[in-house]
C-alpha cells in the first residue's frame, strides 16, 4: 500500500486529495497543526480513514517527527496561509509559513530520506500568483514572476527552493503552478464561494445584498477536483517537473456575480450587489490566464469542469446548504 502524507489535510484541496488517494488504494497521513485544534474533530468525521500527524510548518523537529512516523512515499505540501488578503495582514506569518515552511519540509524530507529505491517523492503546491503582474498573457511554466501580494512572494520562494532541492540534492521534487480552483469545499472568505453563499441567501430570503470588492480582476477558475488529480499525476512522472494547471479561459469576478445570480433567477443584479474599499487590496492581480499544454502533452490531464458548470455546483451545494441551517425546503 502507497503512504501518501499531506500537509494542509484540513483544506479545500487536503480533503479532496486525501479522498482521491484513498480512492486510489494509498494509505493517508494527514498533518493537522495546533492543540484542541477544532478541523481534526471536523476531518475525523468526514474522512475517518486519514490517520492525523501532529505538526506544525513553523517547527522543523516536528515535520522530522511526522515524516519519520508516516514513511511515506509521497509528501503533498498544501499547507499555507492560503488567503491574499490575509497576507496583506500577516505578512511575516505568511512568509514563515507559505515561504519557510517549504523549506523545513524539504529538510525534514532530506533527513528522514526514505530509502534509496524508493526515495520520498515531494509535492508543491505552487499558484498562478507568482505570476502577479503578469509578463506575458497566456502564462506558462517560463512566464517571470511578479508577485503582488506577500502571499505571492512566499509562494515565489516555496517554488524557488523546491526547484533549488531538486537540482541540488537530485530529490525529486515538483512544483504544480495551480490557477485558482474552486468548489463547494472553499472557504467562504474567497470570492467565488462568498459569491456563490451570498447568492443562495438572498434567493433563500436571508440577505439582501453582497459587499464585495474589485469586479473587474480575471481570474482562470477550475474545480478543485479535478486539479488534485494532477498534483498526483506529476507524483508518478518518471522525472520531477513543473507544471502549469488552468483552464485556459478567464472571466471577471462581475461575470461570476451575473452567472451565480442567473442560477437563481435574478437577473437584476446590480441592485443586489456594493462594493466597498475594505474589500479592495493595496496591490492587485488584475488578468490571469494559464496555459497548460505541458500538462496535457505530459501528464494527459484535461480538466473536465468548466465555468459554467463549477458556478452552478457551488450555488446548488450553497442552496442546500443554507437551507438547510435555516431549517426550510429550497425552491429550485
Ligand atoms: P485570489 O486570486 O487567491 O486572491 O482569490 P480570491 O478569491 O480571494 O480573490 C479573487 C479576486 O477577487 C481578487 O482580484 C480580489 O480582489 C477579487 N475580489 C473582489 N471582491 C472580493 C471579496 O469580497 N473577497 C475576495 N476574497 N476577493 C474579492
Amino acid at each position: 500500500m502507497p503512504r501518501a502524507f499531506i500537509t494542509g489535510i484540513t483544506g479545500q484541496d487536503g480533503r479532496h486529495l486525501a479522498e482521491f488517494l484513498y480512492d486510489k488504494g494509498y494509505e493517508v497521513f494527514g498533518m493537522v497543526t495546533g492543540q484542541n485544534n477544532p478541523k481534526a474533530e471536523y476531518l475525523r468525521n468526514e474522512l475517518p480513514f486519514v490517520e492525523i500527524v501532529p505538526g506544525d510548518l513553523a517547527d522543523l523537529p516536528s515535520l522530522v517527527k511526522a515524516m519519520a512516523h508516516a514513511q511515506p512515499d509521497e509528501v503533498y505540501n498544501l499547507g499555507a496561509i492560503s488567503f491574499v488578503a490575509m497576507s496583506f495582514n500577516q505578512a511575516e506569518l505568511t512568509a514563515n509559513i507559505t515561504g519557510l515552511g517549504v523549506l523545513r519540509m524539504l529538510e525534514a524530507i532530506r533527513m528522514v530520506g526514505g530509502n534509496e529505491n524508493n526515495p520520498i517523492r515531494f509535492y508543491q503546491a505552487s499558484s498562478s500568483e507568482m505570476f502577479g503582474k503578469v509578463r506575458e498573457t497566456p502564462q506558462t511554466e517560463l512566464t517571470p514572476f511578479h508577485p503582488r501580494s506577500p502571499y505571492g512572494c512566499a509562494k515565489v520562494f516555496g517554488h524557488d527552493i523546491t526547484v533549488n532541492y531538486r537540482e541540488s540534492y537530485g530529490m525529486f521534487a515538483c512544483s504544480g503552478i495551480l490557477f485558482n480552483h474552486e468548489g463547494p469545499r472553499r472557504g467562504l472568505e474567497f470570492v467565488t464561494r462568498k459569491v456563490t453563499n451570498a447568492v443562495a441567501r438572498i434567493s433563500l430570503g436571508l440577505q439582501e445584498e453582497i459587499v464585495l470588492g474589485n469586479l473587474d480582476s480575471k481570474r482562470d477558475w477550475g474545480y478543485a477536483g479535478d486539479y488534485v488529480k494532477a498534483m498526483w499525476l506529476m507524483m508518478q512522472q518518471p522525472e520531477p517537473d513543473d507544471f502549469v494547471i488552468s483552464t485556459g479561459n478567464t472571466h471577471s469576478i462581475e461575470d461570476l456575480v451575473q452567472r451565480a445570480f442567473a442560477e437563481v433567477g435574478i437577473d437584476d443584479w446590480k441592485s443586489r450587489v456594493r462594493q466597498d474599499p475594505r474589500f479592495f487590496r493595496p496591490a492587485e492581480v488584475d488578468l490571469l490566464i494559464g496555459d497548460a499544454s505541458k500538462a496535457r502533452t505530459k501528464l494527459g490531464w484535461t480538466p473536465e469542469v468548466d465555468f459554467a458548470q463549477l458556478v452552478s455546483m457551488m450555488v446548488k451545494h450553497d442552496l442546500a446548504y443554507e437551507s438547510r441551517k435555516a431549517g426550510i425546503v429550497p425552491a429550485v
